[in-house]
């Protein structure tokens, strides 16, 4: 099953790209040798603000598929880096592309609300894509764009080490469970992403089109709750 060979993944941090931020911080290699794979919650919170300064960078400078030549910008994620929540969803649209940061038009006022329903404001979770970049039209991510963003995220995960994943619709489950079953097949489980327990659920722009379907994804929600506790922390 794919959640066992997720859990395996391990360290997710590029250990290059930590080579070269600790390098370009003039801190020395063996401190990051040291350093056992999850360890990132130990980083002095200075070097830590630098990490996330240096791979935003990286991000705003990828060029590593073709969505790089039609993106406005690159949109990296928003919100708590210390969040027990992190919401992944597909990939940025028209407004997200435009403003420099995802879920900030309809389907995200809708996530907001969902959010706000299990007594979370925005600001208190991290919100971020599969991929960073606008797929023209918004067509479907392909296999090669995921991959090739693929790193960023595991790296965005790595720093923040949440409590809990919400998978936002089809794209964002299949790319982090390796699996290809439907959605409707998916949700209602819980999974596992490298130690983090993962949640499925329906993509705010889908439940605008299908609102019915609001009652299911409530259940969803209840099931993320039931897992944080009150306080906002993992049970
Ligand atoms: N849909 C997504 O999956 N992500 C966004 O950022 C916006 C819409």
């Amino acid at each position: 099953m794919a959640t066992s060979e997720n859990s395996q993944a391990g360290c997710l941090l590029d250990e290059g790209v930590r080579r070269y931020y600790l390098d370009t911080m003039g801190i020395q290699v063996w401190q990051s040798l040291e350093q056992q794979p999850g360890d990132m919650e130990t980083e002095a919170p200075a070097n830590r603000d630098v990490i996330w300064q240096q791979l935003e960078q990286a991000v705003s400078d990828c060029v590593k598929c073709e969505l790089h030549a039609s993106r406005t910008q690159a949109v990296f994620g928003v919100g708590n880096k210390n969040a027990d929540l992190l919401i992944i969803g597909e990939a940025p649209g028209r407004d997200e592309d435009l403003q420099g940061e995802p879920f900030v038009g309809r389907a995200g006022q809708l996530l907001n609300a969902m959010l706000a329903a299990i007594g979370f404001q925005r600001d208190q979770v991290y919100i971020a894509n599969i991929l960073k970049c606008r797929p023209p039209n918004n067509r479907d991510p392909k296999p090669e764009e995921a991959e090739a963003c693929d790193s960023w995220l595991r790296q965005q995960i790595e720093l923040i080490q949440p409590g809990v994943i919400l998978a936002l619709g089809r794209i964002a489950a299949h790319k982090l469970l390796n699996t290809d079953q439907s959605l409707g097949a998916l949700r209602g489980k819980q999974y596992n992403y490298a130690g983090i327990p993962l949640i499925v659920s329906y993509h705010p722009a889908y439940l605008l089109r299908k609102p019915v379907d609001k009652r299911k994804s409530w259940q969803d929600l209840k099931r993320i709750k039931y897992l944080l506790n009150s306080d906002g922390s993992p049970v």
